[in-house]
């Protein structure tokens, strides 16, 4: 198997990497209760493998897969134990940091993807700010948002929720020895119902969202896909206004 993992390169491995334009996949994840029966760790766990499963599978140009962020914003959750989050703007510059670092080394297609919807609108107000401010343009979704997933996952019946029918499956086929279904029922802190959850739809749902990411991944390497800088064309109009005193 290709190398994927950013971790595992030698620091020889990267310009070559950078000069065939590799995309650069940044999971985003978190660290909180997901009910009584999935481990805290789950949305960096969808995330990562999910990433990893879909940099697999490309051939035409390199993929790689960062360490996941494995911390979020998940100040809501602190009323549970275990959870551990950032606040909003540590949040946010740790992103940035990171992305910034990535891009300083050649790397100019750079995705976000998140695990986690709790921290979607931090990382969609960072994307505008790192590519205002740093001129590091990028890309970000959740995983379960990828274009045509939410569509597919409705055909199928799977509701999406924190630690419902949709998340709890995905345990179930990734981390099952982590999962207790025994305790797989609404409680305080858990949206929808785990309880049909099962081992064969995880693995279904996995399918649907890696082959929409490898979809993605290719749209964004062949420019089909509009960055963050493409986006912000009025930014430049913008400063001019701003910088001769008009609001
Ligand atoms: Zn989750």
């Amino acid at each position: 198997m290709k190398k994927i993992l950013w971790g595992e390169l030698r620091r020889t491995e990267f310009e070559e990497l950078a000069k065939a334009n590799a995309v650069v996949i940044i999971p985003v994840g978190s660290t909180e209760q997901h009910g009584n029966h999935l481990p805290i760790n789950t949305d960096a766990n969808c995330c990562f493998v999910i990433a990893q499963r879909a940099a697999q599978a490309i051939d035409e140009f390199p993929v790689l897969v960062l360490p996941t962020i494995w911390t979020g914003y998940s100040p809501h959750h602190m009323a549970y134990p275990g959870a551990i989050t950032l606040k909003y703007h540590t949040f946010v510059e740790l992103l940035t940091q990171v992305a910034a670092s990535v891009h300083a080394h050649g790397f100019e297609k750079i995705l976000f993807l998140n695990g986690h919807g709790g921290n979607s609108p931090a990382v969609a107000s960072m994307r505008t700010k790192v590519a205002a401010e740093e001129g590091v343009s990028s890309v970000g979704y959740n995983y379960m948002n990828l274009p045509s997933v939410p569509e597919q996952l409705m055909k199928m019946g799977v509701k999406d929720g924190h630690a419902g029918d949709m998340e709890t499956s995905l345990q179930l086929f990734l981390q099952p020895e982590l999962v207790d279904m025994e305790a797989a029922a609404w409680v305080q802190g858990v949206h929808g119902d785990p309880s049909n959850a099962t081992r064969e739809k995880g693995e279904s749902i996995v399918n649907v969202v890696v082959s929409a990411l490898i979809k993605l991944l290719r749209d964004y390497h062949s420019g089909k896909l509009e960055d963050d800088l493409s986006r912000l064309s009025w930014l430049p109009e913008l400063l001019s206004y701003a910088s001769r005193g008009l609001r």
